[in-house]
């Protein structure tokens, strides 16, 4: 249940901060520390052991009050009843998780073959949500990686986990495919990196314009991508062929 703050004066010691809310605590370690917070972020490291069931607690309480104020009788209409929870589970265990929980671990090999050929790997399926609307962003990857002979390499699976890691949050599609070029930038370190989204924004399809067949296509180029440009055509013929 949602726990209100305690208006009587406490010494502060201990445990005596247990009626604030968490997401009150979560938020003053944030300021704290002066980190970022938006949408986008992941917090993990602010949260501590057990607090992601205070915080889930915590929005499934205010749901219900968004619920209430749409004028929706949760004590009579059955469909509802549970909503409120579901909707709280959904956003901070599945759609919204990338902002809560750490970073997949990773098992990184050095690249002792001294692999430097172009390698792409997608269309990886991504799924995120507007950070306008909270509305759905469904869409495809792909990843174009040079390496070099200090390069890491990661297996193909953990393209995939680091990629639903950055898009399950409340995104902007330029603003995910940044992210996700900074990280893999940062674990395999190769001489060039290109991604490539291409995504169904539900905002546009369910209401605003109502266009169905909108998509939304964008594209990061690093390194040799940018500086080569028959490589960067090399990798957008390639997914080009893919996208069909
Ligand atoms: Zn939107």
């Amino acid at each position: 249940m949602l726990r209100t703050i305690d208006a009587v004066p406490r010494p502060a010691v201990g445990d005596e901060d247990e009626g604030t809310p968490v997401s009150v605590k979560i938020r003053e370690r944030l300021l704290a520390a002066r980190k970022r917070f938006n949408a986008n972020d992941n917090i993990a490291e602010f949260i501590e052991p057990g607090e992601l069931e205070g915080l889930l607690d915590e929005v499934e309480g205010k749901m219900k009050d968004v619920l209430e104020s749409l004028v929706i009788d949760l004590d009579n209409d059955h469909n509802t009843g549970n909503t409120a929870r579901r909707v709280a589970k959904m956003y901070v265990n599945e759609v919204f998780k990338g902002r809560y929980v750490a970073p997949p671990s990773l098992t990184e090999f050095p690249n002792a073959e001294h692999l430097n050929e172009l390698m792409i790997v997608g269309p990886i399926t991504v799924r995120s949500a507007c950070s306008h609307h909270f509305c759905p962003i469904i869409g495809r990857v792909w990843i174009g990686v040079m390496p070099n002979e200090h390069s890491n390499l990661i297996g193909l699976s953990k393209y995939v986990r680091l990629s639903e890691w950055i898009m399950s949050r409340p995104q902007i599609q330029e603003e995910a495919v940044t992210q996700l070029a900074d990280l893999l930038q940062d674990k395999v370190d190769p001489d060039g990196l290109a991604i490539v989204m291409e995504a169904d924004h539900f905002c546009m399809h369910w209401r605003g314009v109502k266009d169905m067949d909108a998509k939304m296509i964008n594209s990061v180029m690093r390194g040799s991508f940018l500086k080569d440009s028959s490589l960067r055509r090399e990798f957008l013929a390639l997914v080009d062929n893919k996208r069909g």
